[in-house]
C-alpha cells in the first residue's frame, strides 16, 4: 500500500555503533539496494520486501510453522525447510507460530515517526560524542520520503544526521536527501568500468556522477572501501580510487578501508541464497597496511578496519 512513503521498510537498527560516522551513533538500515555485490556482508538488505530465515540449527521438527501459513508457502522435509518465497508475503504466522524460534521474518515496516522515537532515546550519548543518526542499508535513497521524515524529526530535536550510501541514487532523491544530512558517507569500490559492472551488478558513472554531488554539498565526507580478496585488493584499484578522490572530491575528510568479513556465509544460507565467496580467505594485516599506503596517496585521512588474517595462518 502506498501511504506516501510515511512507512519505510528497515532491517535493522543498530544503537552504539561507532563504525558509520563521528561519535556514538544509531544506524537504521533500510531494506532494499539497486546493487548487487558479489561480497554483499548484508544480503538480508538486498531485497526491498521483508524475507523468512530459516535457523536449521533451531529447528525442532515441530511443524507448527507449517500449520500457521495461509499460502501453502513451508514444507518440511529431509533437505530441510523448502520456501516458496514467491508465494510467502512475509507475514510473519509462522514465526509466531514457532516454539523453537526458528523462523524469523526480516524485515519491518515501521513509520519514521516511531523510528525516530528508537533514535532519540541515545540522544545523550549523541551529545556527549558527537554522535547522531545514521541512515545506511541497503541503499537510504530508494526510500527518500521515510528517510526525508525521519531526518527532519532528528534535526528538529537537534540530532546531527548523516545519509550513508552506495552512490547509486536516483538524482532527484538524492537532491532531496542531502539538504537534510550533516554528512555523508559514500563507498567506492571498484574504479575499473567492466570490473564494476561485473562483480556490483551496475554501470560505474551513475556512482561517480552522485560522488560529484555529494562532494559538493558543503559536508563533510567519508568515504568507504570494501577490501575484498580478488575484486578491489589491487594497488592498482585503490590507487585509482585515491586519484578519482583527489581530483573530483575536495570534501572528504576520510577514507576508511574494511577488510573483507567471511562470516556472513550462514545468512546467506538462512535465506536461501549461494555466496560466491564462501571460503575465500581473509586479507592479512600487512596487505592492509600496504593498501592504506597507497591510499594516503589521496591526501586523506586514511583508516582501515575489519578482521585480518594473523600472518602465522598464512604460512
Ligand atoms: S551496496 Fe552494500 S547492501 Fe548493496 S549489494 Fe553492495 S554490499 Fe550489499
Ligand atoms: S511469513 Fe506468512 S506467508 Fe510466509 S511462510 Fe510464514 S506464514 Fe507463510
Amino acid at each position: 500500500m502506498d501511504d506516501g512513503g510515511r512507512t519505510g521498510t528497515i532491517f535493522n537498527i543498530q544503537r552504539f555503533s561507532i563504525e558509520d560516522g563521528p561519535g556514538i551513533r544509531t544506524t537504521v538500515f533500510m531494506k532494499g539496494c539497486p546493487l548487487r555485490c558479489v561480497w554483499c556482508h548484508n544480503p538480508e538488505g538486498i531485497e526491498g520486501r521483508k524475507q523468512l530465515m530459516w535457523f536449521d540449527v533451531r529447528c525442532i521438527g515441530a511443524r507448527d510453522c507449517l500449520k500457521a501459513c495461509p499460502l501453502g508457502a513451508l514444507e518440511l522435509g529431509k533437505g530441510g525447510m523448502r520456501i516458496d518465497r514467491e508465494r510467502c508475503d512475509g507475514c510473519g504466522l509462522c514465526q509466531e507460530a514457532c516454539p523453537a524460534g526458528a523462523i524469523e521474518v526480516v524485515g519491518r515496516r515501521i513509520t519514521a515517526r516511531e523510528a525516530f522515537e528508537e533514535v532519540a532515546r541515545d540522544e545523550a550519548f549523541y551529545r556527549n560524542s558527537g554522535g547522531g543518526l545514521t541512515v545506511s542499508g541497503g541503499e537510504p535513497t530508494m526510500q527518500p520520503a521515510f528517510v526525508a521524515e525521519l531526518m527532519e524529526l532528528c534535526r528538529e530535536a537537534g540530532i546531527p544526521t548523516a545519509l550513508d550510501t552506495c552512490g547509486y541514487c536516483a538524482d532527484d532523491s538524492l537532491e532531496r536527501l542531502l539538504p537534510l544530512s550533516d554528512m555523508a558517507l559514500i563507498d567506492l569500490k571498484l574504479m575499473d568500468e567492466a570490473k564494476h559492472l561485473e562483480l556490483i551488478g551496475v554501470e560505474l558513472a551513475p556512482v561517480k556522477r552522485s560522488a560529484a554531488t555529494i562532494s559538493h554539498a558543503g559536508i563533510p565526507v567519508w568515504v568507504r572501501t570494501p577490501i575484498i580478496p580478488g575484486c578491489t585488493d589491487t594497488d592498482g584499484n585503490i590507487a585509482a580510487i585515491a586519484g578519482f578522490i583527489k581530483s573530483e572530491m575536495p570534501n572528504v575528510e576520510r577514507w576508511d578501508l574494511l577488510s573483507f568479513n567471511n562470516t556472513c556465509g550462514s545468512k546467506y544460507q538462512r535465506l536461501g541464497m549461494t555466496w560466491e565467496l564462501d571460503g575465500a580467505a581473509l586479507i592479512t594485516k600487512a596487505r592492509m597496511e600496504e593498501l592504506a599506503d597507497v591510499a594516503r596517496s589521496s591526501g586523506c585521512d586514511v583508516h582501515w578496519a575489519g578482521v585480518t588474517k594473523s600472518e602465522k595462518a598464512q604460512e
